[in-house]
């Protein structure tokens, strides 16, 4: 088999899908792409895809390596969701060429279902804590929100005073077995953070994620001493290389390479092996979901998997959301919290 062209689709409102045509009529899809740079990551694409036309897609590996190593840059957001995005479609054809799911191919499925958490927006309370309803009433058992807006390096107590209340409002809504992660994607410092996480204790928070940003390891580790909830980082993280940092430092309980930005599922695999070498230790995996649809992020499993989560649904995309694209939007739809893994050929 020999990859005969490919194709990319910039999609509203912050998208990019790649399909790679064969000549045996197998095609497979990708999602390459960084969120508000869709364009750049589109004209890596181009530049990789120039030198695969011809080659033989099921040569995953070699191509990776290839890709990686050739060029004197590597790494970084945009040079690895362009190999994502090819890894992805790889995959994809080489899952429907043995008539396979992508984990049939990989070993096997570790479970039939996996539990997701459900990304919620809201600025005051009482709107957080009606979408937290609302996503348990649609069959969530967990959610993921936003923590706060940029604090200065030391800020006003008010500012922590609505984020608990913010936080208080789901506990009040969903109640004490309902499972809460709050993302505060690094706009934080260290002198805060600490504050924060005190003051979210009480909670029994699923994790907190980025409290600072994840190149300021040191602090992030700071912080873990600090505080006793799990704390989740890697989603600006794109290779082993980045995650060896995190291993050895000790400042992170979750991991979450996102899969559309991380290398594809070859790299994010061995990503995923690495973090085993560390369960126990103090590493969990949960996929990362920041890429678009994060079709494949959200319907993998490791056998440490902690959980995947789904953005359906939100703010970003209002007016062109995931599920307005989809003829089936029932692959989607949880059931007690979980979706189902996939059984069909290559992402299918
Ligand atoms: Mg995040």
């Amino acid at each position: 088999m020999k990859i005969t062209s490919y194709t990319t689709w910039i999609v509203p409102p912050r998208w990019c899908f790649l399909k790679i045509e064969t000549d045996a009529g197998i095609d497979g899809w990708g999602e390459p792409v960084v969120e508000g740079r869709a364009h750049t990551v589109q004209t890596a694409v181009d530049e990789m895809m120039d030198c695969l036309v011809g080659r033989d897609p099921a040569r995953i590996e070699d191509i990776w390596q290839e890709l990686y190593r050739g060029s004197f840059y590597r790494g970084g957001p945009i040079l690895m969701s362009a190999m994502a995005g090819i890894d992805q479609a790889l995959w994809d054809i080489k899952g429907k060429k043995f008539n396979a799911p992508i984990h049939e191919l990989m070993g096997g499925a570790c479970r039939d279902r996996i539990r997701v958490y459900q990304w919620i927006g809201g600025d005051r309370p009482v709107a957080v804590g009606e979408a937290a309803r609302q996503a348990k009433n649609g069959g969530a058992t967990a959610v993921k929100m936003n923590g706060t807006e940029e604090m200065q390096c030391i800020d006003t107590s008010r500012k922590i005073d609505e984020l608990v209340a913010r936080v208080a409002a789901i506990r009040e809504s969903c109640g004490p077995y309902f499972d809460i992660g709050v993302d505060f994607h690094g706009r934080i410092h260290k002198p805060m953070a600490r504050i924060v996480a005190r003051e979210l204790e009480p909670f029994n928070l699923m994790f907190i994620e980025e409290p600072v940003l994840s190149e300021h390891l040191d602090e992030m580790a700071a912080v873990r001493a600090h505080c006793n909830i799990p704390i989740a980082a890697g989603e600006r993280l794109f290779s082993r290389f980045d995650f060896k940092e995190v291993f050895a430092s000790g400042a992170v309980d979750i991991i979450q390479p996102d899969l559309s930005h991380a290398g594809g599922i070859t790299e994010c695999r061995k990503i995923a092996t690495m973090a085993r070498l560390r369960c126990g230790a103090g590493a969990a995996l949960s996929p990362g979901a920041d890429c678009p649809g994060s079709l494949p992020a959200g319907r993998r499993g490791k056998p440490q998997c902690l959980y995947p989560g789904t953005e359906l649904g939100i703010h970003y995309n209002q007016g062109s959301d995931l599920l307005d694209y989809l003829v089936d939007p029932e692959v989607f739809i949880y059931r007690d919290g979980f979706v189902e893994i996939p059984a069909g050929p290559g992402w299918a």
